[in-house]
């Protein structure tokens, strides 16, 4: 079987991957130069199903749940199994009752429980709920490992215009295009994210800082560096990030840690998520066209339990889904 996936998202590299595991002959088009610079590119990389079940619907649990599982069985070391930890500033703490009745899997830690976590944050927050179960990884270094790991295995990967316009060279296409995908129904959900550096502030975990309009959470990276983010604004416009987004975003990390107010602010960025009405992703069937789409903000979740189902369905271990 050969198949031809368009667009090196997270998406279409967990297709692949899927895909050259289970035998099949892989290309990978990408109309960019290099996997850089979708949204992918500009993820958190939580692993975190049960925290969005927040504002989620179930199936993002119950498809979300092994998706540290599939990371470190693709990408063994890659994977932080470290937990979440949501806290909200004093004035805020009816957000954090708010935040656990709408979820499940975590335990209240006091003041002694958070320094336990989270030295660095000792005293700063008199309650926090932590979700033990929930993962993280570092997307940039996880998609380029992915992408090196899928070359051993025989995948080839064209980038460029030139790519882009092959086609009917393989038995199956599969769209993985994100917000270039198939327009119907789709909408873009712009994300905007810093990365910052600093020696001063050491943190184990994600830490989501709740609030009552700008709810904003900042995961931790090797080499010192943080990623904060993100704005939920509904535009398909990828330019750069705004000035109030941007103080917004410092003023949240700044009142999770007055030290950040010291970092240096490493980059800035945009990215699109390819959304639904009903925010839940798709996998769809056109011909001999696959289409895995409206990742939202669940792209390194839903992808593994995505790529397993359209994998399925191409190869034909799913009843008459062979198409
Ligand atoms: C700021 C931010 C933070 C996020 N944090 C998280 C998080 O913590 N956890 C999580 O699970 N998700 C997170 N997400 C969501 C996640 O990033 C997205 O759901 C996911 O990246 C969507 O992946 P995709 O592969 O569908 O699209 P993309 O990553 O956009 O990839 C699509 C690719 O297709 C290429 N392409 C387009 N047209 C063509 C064509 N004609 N031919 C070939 N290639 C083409 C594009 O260049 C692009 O590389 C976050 C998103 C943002 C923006």
């Amino acid at each position: 079987m050969k198949v031809l996936i368009r667009g090196a998202g997270v998406a279409g590299l967990t297709l692949a991957n899927e895909l050259a595991t289970r035998g099949a002959d892989v290309t990978v088009v990408e109309k960019r130069r290099r996997i850089a610079g979708n949204a992918s590119w500009h993820a958190g990389g939580m692993l975190a199903p049960w925290c969005e079940r927040e504002s989620a619907e179930e199936p993002v649990l119950s498809l979300g749940r092994d998706a540290a599982d599939w990371w470190e069985a693709a990408l063994p070391g890659h994977v932080m199994r470290n937990g979440t930890l949501v806290v909200a500033p004093a004035r805020d703490a009816g957000e954090l009752d708010r935040f656990s009745q709408r979820t499940s899997g975590f335990c209240t830690v006091d003041l002694e429980g958070i320094a336990a976590l989270e030295p660095d944050l000792e005293g700063r927050f008199g309650r926090a709920l932590f979700f033990a179960q929930e993962a993280h990884l570092d997307p940039r270094k996880a998609l380029l490992a992915l992408q090196e790991k899928l070359v051993r295995m025989g995948v080839r990967f064209e980038f460029g215009y030139g790519a882009v316009q092959a086609s009917g060279r393989a038995d199956v296409e599969a769209d993985c295009t994100g917000m270039a995908g198939a327009k119907t129904g789709l909408r873009g959900v712009r994300g905007e994210m810093l990365l910052l550096r600093t020696q001063e502030v050491s943190l184990a975990r994600p830490v989501r800082l709740l609030h009552p309009r700008i709810p904003v959470y900042v995961v931790p990276r090797t080499g010192n560096l943080f990623m904060v983010g993100a704005t939920m604004i509904e535009s398909d416009d990828p330019g750069s990030i705004t000035t109030r987004s941007l103080m917004e975003l410092l003023n949240a990390a700044y009142a999770l840690h007055p030290a950040f107010g010291e970092a240096e602010l490493v980059e800035t960025g945009t990215g699109v998520r390819p959304a639904f009405a009903d925010n839940m992703p798709r996998v769809e069937r056109d011909g001999s066209t696959i289409r895995i789409n409206g990742l939202y903000r669940h792209g390194f979740l839903l992808a593994p339990a995505m790529a397993r189902q359209a994998a399925e369905m191409i190869l034909g271990n799913e009843e008459g889904a062979r198409p």
